[in-house]
């Protein structure tokens, strides 16, 4: 499918996608993931990983937000991230979608160096409809999504897809946030 943007995303129960398919009707629950990179061709990366969660058994892409470049956090002497959040319907348990998550970064030739360190492709589960977990391989949602702006501000785009999700003020959060970091919508032109 085509990636959809805010301007296209429902805004409230009244719009028909949202009324019409309530996600319980497709035994499918939404998720949002948040994809980065910032090794080797950037967009092409995280244009794949939008194409490999399409294609995924018993799923649909969503949505998707525009790209943003964003500033490395956490290790700093490293190069400027583009990052991206998508919005899917999913038949596959948590589980079973973060090892297609890790078999789509490997297919982008991702290894594992630093932590939070450079890589080709990061694709992070930030919000499982109906799920709270916390274990040594998944947390849900995500533990470290509300403290960066380079998450909220592309999902706040993305947001008006929520069904099932908490009652989160994500563009309010990604706003506060993105005063202390810097992140801006991506034009393809290098900074
Ligand atoms: P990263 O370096 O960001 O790719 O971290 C990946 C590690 O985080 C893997 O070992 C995952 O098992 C773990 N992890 C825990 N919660 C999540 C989540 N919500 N999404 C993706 N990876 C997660």
């Amino acid at each position: 499918m085509t990636p959809a943007r805010t301007d296209d995303a429902p805004s409230g129960a009244e719009d028909g996608r949202v009324t019409e398919r309530p996600c319980i009707a497709t035994g499918r629950r939404r998720v949002f993931l948040s994809l980065g990179s910032n090794l080797g061709d950037r967009v092409a990366h995280l244009a794949r990983a939008r194409d490999a969660l399409a294609a995924l058994p018993n799923t649909e892409l969503l949505a998707a937000s525009r790209v943003y470049e964003t500033a490395p956090q956490d290790v700093t002497d490293q190069p400027a991230f583009l990052n991206q959040a998508v919005c899917i319907e999913t038949g596959l348990a948590p589980r079973d979608l973060l090892h297609a998550c890790q078999e789509v970064e490997r297919a982008s030739h991702r290894t594992r160096g630093r932590r939070f360190g450079p890589r080709t492709l990061d694709v992070d589960i930030l919000v499982f409809q109906g799920v709270e977990m916390d274990d040594p391989e998944l947390t849900l949602p995500h533990p470290r999504m509300l403290r960066r702006a380079f998450v909220l501000a592309p999902l706040a785009e993305v947001w008006g897809w929520a069904c099932g999700m908490p009652e989160l003020d994500v563009a309010g959060l990604a706003a506060a946030l993105a005063r202390d970091q810097a992140v801006r919508p991506y034009d393809g032109v290098e900074a």
